[in-house]
């Protein structure tokens, strides 16, 4: 495959942005385009944590795009620091599931797959975490899970997109579809007049599935709406991440405590509610008693792109040359977004791919 020349990507969520850098990176002239600022819907929502809430439950496809970013993400944490002096702080505080289920399989799984996942005495627990809510009594432990900081990753990687020789952000711009000429996608058309390229990526997260219904094309991939609150404590308040019935609780360095989130079918209303407000300030407290008597200070709603057992679609379209995809992360869009678009950009490039394509490969 000969290497393209420009190529048009729509939509810069941390997914579009990365794909971007990596096109870029290997000397290709990228036109990135979002209809509002960069990096504002789900990847300024999502929570940061760098794994799979319940990483033995996902597919061995899933599992491989995790692990394979897992690794790469305290580098590029540090490559854009040093790039372009924004931290996207890649915060290594471990994460205590309690009171699973399915613990044994959670074992099972990490030892199969040489993860540090480990049994821990409750009584640990309650001497690491003292702040830990009472009553829980079983725990797993993986010391090396990170958070990371999403608004400034995406912030940092439009500051370094910005630096990036060839690379056009055009942002207020929406694409309304897609430009076809002798049977090839050559383009995008906006609301400023069509856009032409070598290839085009779609990387619109949630929105994806809307714009390929442009094209008579059906991708299973919808809006699943998940709302956070956030608290402000001191820095030593959380030592590490804790989970416990589907909800959790993320330190960030400077004593920021996010708890999320819903899982919500509500199309694409991304309106916060009392409701979840409620619910979530109740699994705070269960979580965090001392939260009781903290400030919510912000509560905020983001749609993930949901896709079927959230795996994603990367690579290209075979009904439609010219179009890829890169899209449909649902609930694991920061910790899987190194390892997808090293492999779209493996694909386009025609390299040697970082896994094996197939499970991720577009439906049409
Ligand atoms: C509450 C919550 C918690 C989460 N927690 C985590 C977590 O802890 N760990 C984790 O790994 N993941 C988490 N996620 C999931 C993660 O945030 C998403 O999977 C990821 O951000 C998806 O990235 P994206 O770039 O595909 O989509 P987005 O960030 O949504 O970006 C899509 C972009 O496309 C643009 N766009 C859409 N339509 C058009 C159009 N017609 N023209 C031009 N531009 C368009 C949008 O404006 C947007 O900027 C969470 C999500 C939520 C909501």
């Amino acid at each position: 495959m000969s290497k393209p020349e420009h190529a048009i990507v729509v939509g810069a969520g941390v997914i579009g942005l990365l794909t971007t850098l990596n096109l870029a990176s290997a000397g290709i002239k990228v036109t990135l385009i979002d209809r509002q600022q960069a990096g504002k819907e789900a990847s300024w929502a999502g929570g940061g944590i760098v794994s799979p809430l319940y990483p033995w439950r996902y597919s061995p496809a899933v599992t491989a795009l995790a692990h394979w970013s897992q690794d790469f993400y305290p580098q590029l944490g540090d490559h854009l620091f040093g790039r372009t002096g924004i931290d996207p702080q890649v915060h290594v505080t471990g994460l205590y599931w309690l009171d699973l289920d399915d613990e044994a399989r959670a074992l099972t799984w990490a030892n199969e797959q040489s993860r540090p996942l480990s049994k821990v005495a409750i009584n640990e627990v309650y001497r690491k975490v003292p702040v830990l809510g009472p009553g829980f009594a079983e725990a797993v432990y993986m010391a090396n899970v990170a958070n990371v900081r999403n608004p400034r990753l995406v912030k940092a990687l439009r500051a370094a997109l910005e630096a990036t020789p060839g690379v056009q952000l055009l942002e207020h711009c929406a694409v309304q579809g897609f430009v076809q000429h002798q049977a090839r996608v050559c383009g995008v058309r906006t609301e400023a007049g069509e856009i032409l390229g070598d290839e085009v990526v779609l990387t619109a997260g949630a929105w994806s599935g809307e714009l390929l219904a442009t094209l008579g094309l059906a991708l299973p991939v919808e809006p699943v709406k998940g709302q956070m609150i956030l608290f402000k404590c001191s820095e030593d308040f959380l030592p590490a991440m804790v989970l416990a019935r589907t909800r959790y609780a993320i330190p960030r360095r400077d004593g920021h405590i996010l708890v999320g989130s819903t899982l919500e079918h509500a199309g694409f209303d991304k309106t916060p509610t009392e409701d979840a407000l409620a619910s979530l300030r109740a699994s705070a407290q269960d979580l965090l008693p001392a939260l009781r008597e903290a400030q919510v200070i912000a509560h905020w709603a983001g749609l993930r792109p949901g896709s079927p057992e959230g795996i994603p679609f990367i690579g290209p379209v075979h009904s439609h040359p010219g179009l890829w995809l890169n899209c449909g992360h649902y609930r694991n869009g920061l910790v899987l977004a190194p390892a997808s678009c090293q492999l779209l950009a493996d694909l386009m490039l025609g390299r040697a791919p970082i896994v094996e394509p197939a499970p991720y490969a577009p439906p049409f």
